[in-house]
């Protein structure tokens, strides 16, 4: 199998009985048809992402997705022959091709129509026909047709086709009242005649223009287009003028920006990668202002709860003992053992230090739940200082998963295939005795408290979350995602009711789900749960990036590399960020300085996000998603050009010195 087949594969698996697509025609369909042939040379390698991508004439090739969703809804049988609207480049008409006897298809475009026809030919699919025309009035030479697809967005149905469909034929068409919003209508003609129509839900096609469709050209009423309206150059036109630019992190004017975010009670600040230092410094930056003018006490990131109890030691002085060990050893080192990192919770120190009331300086937090062990470690640190005996109770328990102190994920393997007892049991009660001396601990021991309990949540989840594993990536992200988010209001509950909290972690927790692929899949993140708990007092910020380079490993587990970002793909929003010409910008999306920012940065694009793992040669098969942005986001940071994250540590440790990060000197 060719590496194109095998990515065949991959994306009717993921995107397609993915998605719920069950026709085993279709999927077979989709199987064999070559998706890459269809598109210029340059565009091949992002031919099976589930995304549309352009073609000549200013026109697209459809989705996989919505080629096969709209080949299920015709509900074809073998010997159907069907009539296409929109030939395009011909891809959809091979794919129905596989399915049905004969496909007739019509193209408004000459050039398009032309260049179908003869690709069909060549890849042998003699069974397409196609013809040069407007296809809002068919093909009245072969029919009458058993199904008909119109693949533009009309008005509404034209009666040619309507005409032209046979007694218990299936018609399925993009219908709206503008051009560029649809909904997919299926109608069916029932053999005494009459017709009966179904709503499949909304899409956006480009529109169907002819003389039962849309009419060409702009400025016709109310319906037609806007002149230009959508065009690339025209959003990154107006993002240009929308923007409000960054001349330097250190000097730039957050005042608008904090304006915007008025009294939120959550500000989470994302990134694109896990290792771009622009990205540090100027969430830092926005955090120290929030800070000093707005009262936030907070500061929660996507790090393990144990390792940052070591920097909130440091940045608030606590009078205590800090617990033995080094923090941040876990692989990704870089990701907040860095210069940039360490640069804040010096200024943070600092910043505490001149704020009398303890209760009054800003924490820093851990929220994710990575730190099995640790976490362990602490509890029975604790629990041996204040409680002997409890201790004793807490190594039994916690002895349940001492066998996977190396590798808890294989922990989570032997327990779903039934070859070890799963530690729920054992877990969950170490965290609800925990929960029911709180009285007595917290009286005594206030926030060491606070500490211990939330390392027995951690064991808790993390038990949880290694045996989610094994099932697959959905209920593990979930529940991580949630317990990052109670981790986040216990912060809150705990700190005192008006508390406000910063939260930084990767774009993909911090933006809300429900406007990604990710919310397609079920899947759910810190931003979409703060917006739910919150609503307009949580103020979600993205971050982005064109080219530079960042540092991430090439496989899990593996060193620290710095890697050349490539320039971003032409059908994403980065690359309209980038075309904008503005090196660096913050840009309002809910309360936009232009409001046709927002309407035009609302059809779903393509987003980059980079994790602790970027493979830059194969990046659209596993870094691009789709989004709408301005639901996933309330404002978007963009630094056009960006360099990696300075790593710390290695210099200390080649010269000999202990390594204490941070600052166990
Ligand atoms: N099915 C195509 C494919 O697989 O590549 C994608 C079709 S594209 C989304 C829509 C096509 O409809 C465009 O090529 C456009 O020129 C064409 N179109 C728009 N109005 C039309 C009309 N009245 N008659 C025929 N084609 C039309």
């Amino acid at each position: 199998m060719d590496e194109q087949t095998r990515e065949r594969q991959r994306m009717v698996e993921r995107h397609l009985i993915g998605r719920g697509i069950r026709d085993p025609a279709v999927l077979e369909g989709m199987r064999t048809v070559p998706r890459e042939a269809f598109v210029a040379a340059e565009l091949a390698e992002f031919a099976y992402e589930d995304a549309p991508l352009p073609i000549e004439a200013g026109q697209t090739i459809s989705q996989p997705y919505m080629v096969a969703s709209m080949a299920a809804a015709l509900e074809l049988r073998p010997s159907d022959r069907v009539l296409e609207v929109g030939t395009g480049s011909g891809y959809a008409a091979a794919v129905l091709s596989r399915i049905a006897r004969e496909v007739y298809t019509v193209e408004r475009h000459e050039e398009l129509a032309l260049a179908a026809s003869r690709r069909l030919a060549r890849l042998g699919y003699t069974n397409v026909h196609v013809q040069h025309g407007d296809g809002t009035l068919g093909w009245a030479e072969h029919a009458p047709y058993d199904a008909i697809v119109v693949a533009a967005g009309g008005p509404d149905v034209p009666k040619a086709l309507l005409d032209q469909l046979a007694p218990g034929g299936r018609l399925v068409i993009p219908i709206g009242e503008t051009p560029r919003e649809q909904d997919l209508v299926r109608v069916r003609r029932h053999q005494d005649g009459t017709f009966d129509r179904d709503d499949l839900g909304a899409v956006r096609f480009v529109p169907l223009i002819g003389a039962e469709g849309w009419k060409e050209a702009p400025g016709t009423g109310p319906v037609a287009p806007r002149p230009g309206a959508s065009r690339p150059e025209v959003v990154a036109k107006l993002i240009h003028e929308a923007a409000e630019p960054i001349e330097s992190i250190d000097g730039a004017n957050l005042d608008a920006l904090l304006d915007r975010i008025g009294n939120a009670r959550v500000v989470l600040l994302g990134e694109a990668t896990h290792g771009t230092s622009e990205f540090y410094r100027m969430r830092a930056r926005i955090t120290q202002e929030l800070i000093r003018q707005r009262g936030f006490t907070v500061v929660a990131v996507e790090a393990d709860w144990p390792d940052a109890a070591r920097v909130d030691h440091y940045v608030r002085q606590l009078p205590w003992e800090r617990a033995p060990g080094q923090a941040f050893t876990r692989f990704p080192t870089w990701m907040w053992r860095n210069r940039e990192v360490e640069q804040f919770a010096r200024w943070l120190h600092d910043y505490n230090g001149a704020v009398e009331a303890p209760e009054r300086r800003a924490g820093f937090y851990g929220l994710d739940l990575y730190s099995l062990y640790n976490s362990i470690a602490a509890v029975l640190h604790y629990l041996d200082g204040v409680d002997p005996d409890a201790a004793r109770v807490a190594r039994a328990r916690y002895g349940c998963l001492t066998p996977w102190q190396g590798d808890p994920a294989a922990y989570g393997r032997a327990v779903t295939t039934g070859s070890y007892r799963a530690c729920e049991e054992q877990v969950v009660a170490m965290l609800r005795d925990m929960l029911e001396k709180r009285l007595e601990y917290q009286l005594r021991d206030g926030e060491r408290y606070l500490d211990a309990l939330q390392n027995a949540r951690v064991v808790a989840n993390a038990e949880q979350y290694y045996r989610a594993m094994y099932y697959g990536s959905r209920d593990s992200w979930n529940l991580r995602d949630q317990h990052m988010f109670e981790t986040l209001q216990v912060l809150l509950a705990f700190r005192g009711p008006d508390t406000k909290a910063v939260v930084w972690e990767h774009n993909s927790h911090v933006g809300n789900a429900a406007a990604t692929e990710m919310g397609a899949r079920g899947e759910l993140n810190v931003g979409q749960l703060a917006r739910a708990a919150f609503g307009d007092a949580a103020y979600l910020v993205g971050f982005g990036t064109d080219h530079g380079t960042v540092a991430a490993a090439s496989d899990w587990d593996g060193p620290m590399e710095v890697k050349r970002v490539r320039p971003a793909h032409p059908q994403s929003y980065e690359r309209l960020c980038h075309d904008s010409t503005v090196p660096a910008f913050q840009l309002a999306l809910r309360q936009p300085r232009r409001m046709e920012v927002r309407d035009e940065l609302s059809a779903a694009r393509l987003e980059r996000a980079i994790g602790v793992i970027y493979r830059p040669e194969t990046e659209m098969a596993s870094h691009y998603f789709q989004a709408v942005l301005p639901v996933q986001f309330d404002e978007y940071v963009w630094f056009d050009e960006t360099r990696a994250v300075s790593p710390l540590g290695e210099s200390t440790r080649s010269a000999g010195i202990p390594d204490t990060y941070p600052f166990g000197l």
